[in-house]
């Protein structure tokens, strides 16, 4: 009988946090600035400049750390993990190995088997390092150091998680926490949420780890899953033919869809870690964390019940509105403006998302605000404009930003009350469709919706549905009566 075997994986996940300024130094953090344009002798690493935490930096690794049920180390100190690269100014780069800020925590992931807690054996606060640029010209490399110090959170987990689908169940979890938390913006196509997969396989049954690949360069779900498919499958051969398997950093390609050696997987005595002399040790007061404790954010959890409980969404609605941060504070905000939560949910689920497919948004991308969508919805309830034409109104204001009311007015869009003119329209309507009108008379009722298309197209879709409604049944009705 074939052996089976099981997947066992931890994952080291990379955070940027979320500061206006970086980790040790005043620099700004702000993303996609020219090169080099955001450094000081700090952060570019000279001798003799020295580094001051940032209390914003501490307050976010707390404020993770809680949420994720951690312990946290009232004392804890950084220490300096020495190695040479050229987008490593410093040669060392600060981190924290032996009291890192928080430990022992744990979150719940929902699996295809039930509830699972993945458990999390620390979160050290770090910098970030610069960034190399390999193909601007063919025969250097440039380097940039606008990254360099940006502040970074490390959350490594237990190795308890067995599938691809539990990692990506597990990613998501961290991305909602830190989203809601507002510590960071969990990008991971820009770098600001990155993982590194360890990854071995064993026998089932076996109590023992097998030996564990790393694997690094994975910047998408997609990519992270499909690394976990195939380091799981090239593990599983090698062991197969009766090789073993090594202790290796491996960069996975995702356009080859396979990984290579990258460097042999060093361990911490390899990078002389020792205590950073520049930097005093932190000490975190009781007091603080209280302080933290209570000023939390709603989680998603908590955010989904609300909009259920308060809103009337069901639990599908809340859960797709929840899924990101900015859709549901944009969300909320409309309904608490306009007061109609099914109908600000059915604009955001249906036209916004659907826009947002077409044009490759994000939600954090949308040029919608809720005051405008508030006053849409309250512009279609009094009937002021057509449900046609709202979705034009929507899509200007997804796409340009647009003010409804100008919109409207620039446009022409606002409905006909004018009786007189609507009037006109059912008289030529009906003095044009003799037959349909007959047809009505002989108790073809479906005829009505055809005669009601009729005046909306000489109304110019401007009219108000009711409206045209009434003043259509009351004409018939004369028309029969002189008859
Ligand atoms: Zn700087």
């Amino acid at each position: 009988m074939a052996k089976q075997y099981e997947t066992v994986i931890g994952l080291e996940v990379h955070v940027e946090l979320a500061t206006r300024t970086k980790i040790f130094c005043g620099c700004s953090t702000r993303f996609g600035a020219k090169p080099n344009t955001q450094t000081c002798p700090v952060c570019a690493g000279f001798p003799g400049a020295l580094p001051v935490l940032n209390k914003k930096v501490l307050e976010y690794a707390l404020s993770a750390g809680l949420a994720l049920n951690c312990e946290v180390n009232r004392y804890s100190r950084f220490d300096r993990k020495n190695y040479f690269y050229p987008d490593n100014p410093q040669n060392y780069q600060i981190s924290q190995l032996y009291l890192p800020i928080c430990h022992d925590g744990w979150v719940e992931i929902d699996t295809g088997a039930g509830k699972k807690k993945i458990r999390i054996h620390e979160i050290h606060m770090e910098e970030d390092a610069g960034k190399l640029i390999h193909d601007e010209w063919g025969e250097c490399s440039l380097v940039d150091f606008n990254r360099s110090g940006v502040p970074l959170i490390e959350i490594v987990s237990e190795p308890d998680m067995r599938s691809a689908d539990e990692v990506i169940a597990y990613l998501e979890k961290l991305r909602d926490i830190l989203q809601y938390l507002k510590v960071s913006d969990c990008k991971l196509q820009e770098g600001s949420m990155r993982a590194d997969v360890n990854l071995s396989v064993r026998e089932v049954g076996s109590e023992t780890f097998g030996v564990r690949t790393e694997m690094k360069n994975l910047n998408s779900f997609k990519a992270i899953a499909h690394a976990v498919e195939g380091e799981r499958e090239r593990q599983i051969e090698l062991l197969e033919e009766g090789k073993a398997v090594l202790q290796e950093t491996r960069r996975w390609d995702e356009n080859k869809e396979s990984s290579r050696p990258m460097r042999s997987k060093e361990d911490a005595k390899d990078y002389r870690y020792f205590p950073d002399p520049d930097l005093p040790p932190v000490t975190v007061s009781e007091e603080w964390l209280n302080k933290l404790r209570e000023s939390r954010p709603m989680l998603r959890e908590e955010r989904k019940q609300v909009f259920a409980e308060q809103y009337g969404l069901t639990e599908y609605d809340a859960s797709v509105l929840t899924a990101s941060v900015h859709m549901a504070a944009l969300f909320e905000e409309t309904a608490k403006r306009c007061g109609n939560g099914r109908r600000a949910a059915a604009w955001l689920m249906g036209e916004a998302m659907r826009l947002m497919k077409e044009d490759g948004l994000e939600p954090s991308e949308l040029s919608l605000s809720p005051e405008n969508l508030a006053r849409l919805i309250r512009l279609e309830e009094e009937g002021r404009i057509t449900p046609h034409s709202a979705k034009r109104v929507f899509a200007a204001m997804v796409r340009e930003g647009a003010d409804p009311d100008h919109y409207i007015e620039e446009n022409g869009l606002a409905v006909v009350r004018d009786e007189a003119a609507l009037e006109e329209a059912v008289r030529q309507v009906l003095a044009a469709n003799p037959g349909s009108v007959e047809e009505f008379r002989g108790g073809k009722e479906k005829v009505f919706s055809f005669l009601m298309g009729q005046v909306m197209r000489q109304m110019k879709g401007k009219a108000d549905a009711g409206q045209v409604r009434e003043m259509l049944q009351a004409h018939l009705g004369q028309t029969e009566k002189k008859l």
